[in-house]
């Protein structure tokens, strides 16, 4: 039977993106290599990284450590916020090229709408000049979105969101897929540890319905709403068992209930602690991921 790994979504600019692939946010250099090797060696052939994640070099290592080509991966890096407050995107870029050992990358991600629109411009310059295949944002609001479409010239071909049955965001996942905009999730499952995800009645409730796990009812709701995901572990075990959700199909009944899920409030706009924090390391010029991070920009920052 064919895997989710091998399913493909076609981007609005005609290139292929795995449906699922690998998450390394909270790994360090030396898990990235083993978990991105592992992982590429099950059939995963999306990588999800960004220079924030402080784990570029390891992931390099891991793509190479793998044997298999290049061509046959599809990489995803990020522009971090303070580069793009200080309009450093083409370094930014080519450090994380360095970083990862790669002459280009497949997907180069806008990380947050922080100074996005001269950020953009730079951003579409690179693809324009054949250094990247596709260029995406990441934690857009709407009528940020609003805003770069005034001003683009490249409508985005992804963008990252948080998103599970708990953070469906809803309204601008229609509203990217109604302009062509392929939506990735992050925290697809909760990000594990808070286990708000997992360990929810509706969808443990599901999970033993169908014989799967919570994190399986997870990923199969996401990718039964077209949402590519990059679920991360560093766990071999986990990584067969995230893959595997094509041999049961949830019904419109259980999407519903899924659908009627309380929602938590969403991390980058709504939860208010982190952003402070957050503003003062982009003004302090940090580019990569401090020890015991745990969050993201929110309202304030965007004002
Ligand atoms: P995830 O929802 O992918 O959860 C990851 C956590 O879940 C880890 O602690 C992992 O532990 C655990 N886990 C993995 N598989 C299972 C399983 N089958 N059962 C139980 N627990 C499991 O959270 P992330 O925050 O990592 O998001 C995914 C990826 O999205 C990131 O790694 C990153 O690449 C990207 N991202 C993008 C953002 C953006 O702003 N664009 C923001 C945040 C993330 P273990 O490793 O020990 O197995």
């Amino acid at each position: 039977m064919k895997s989710v790994l091998q399913i493909t979504r076609l981007l609005n600019n005609g290139v292929k993106i795995p449906m699922m692939g690998l998450g390394t946010w909270q790994m360090s250099d030396e898990e990235a290599t083993v978990a991105v090797r592992q992982a590429l060696e099950l059939g995963y052939r999306l990588i999800d990284t960004a220079a924030f994640y402080n784990c570029e070099k390891g992931v390099g290592q891991g793509i190479r450590d793998s044997g298999i080509s290049r061509e046959k991966i599809f990489v995803t890096t990020k522009v971090w916020a303070t580069d793009l407050y200080e309009n450093r995107v083409e370094e930014a870029y080519e450090e994380s090229l360095q970083r990862l050992g790669l002459d280009y990358v497949d997907l180069l991600i806008l990380h947050w709408p922080v100074n996005y629109i001269n950020g953009w411009k730079i951003m579409e310059r690179i693809y324009r000049q054949g250094r990247v295949r596709a260029i995406g944002i990441s934690n857009f609001r709407i009528k940020q979105l609003l805003k770069l479409f005034d001003a683009l010239e490249v409508v985005p071909a992804v963008i990252q969101l948080e998103l599970n049955p708990l953070v469906t965001n809803f309204e601008i996942r229609s509203f990217c897929e109604a302009k062509g905009i392929a939506v990735t999730a992050w925290q697809s499952l909760g990000s594990g540890s808070t286990g708000e995800v997992l360990n929810n009645e509706v969808i443990v409730g599901l999970a033993k319905k169908y014989g799967k796990t919570p994190a399986q009812i997870a990923l199969r709701w996401a990718f039964q709403n077209n949402i590519i995901t990059i679920p991360k572990t560093v766990t071999p075990k986990r990584m067969m068992e995230n893959a595997d959700i094509l041999d049961f199909e949830l019904t419109e009944e259980d999407m519903e209930w899924i659908g009627n899920i309380k929602q938590l409030p969403r991390y980058d706009t709504e939860i208010r602690d982190v952003p402070i924090r957050i503003t003062e390391m982009v003004k302090r010029g940090v580019r990569f991921v401090e020890k015991g991070y745990k969050g993201n920009l929110t309202r304030d920052f965007y004002d």
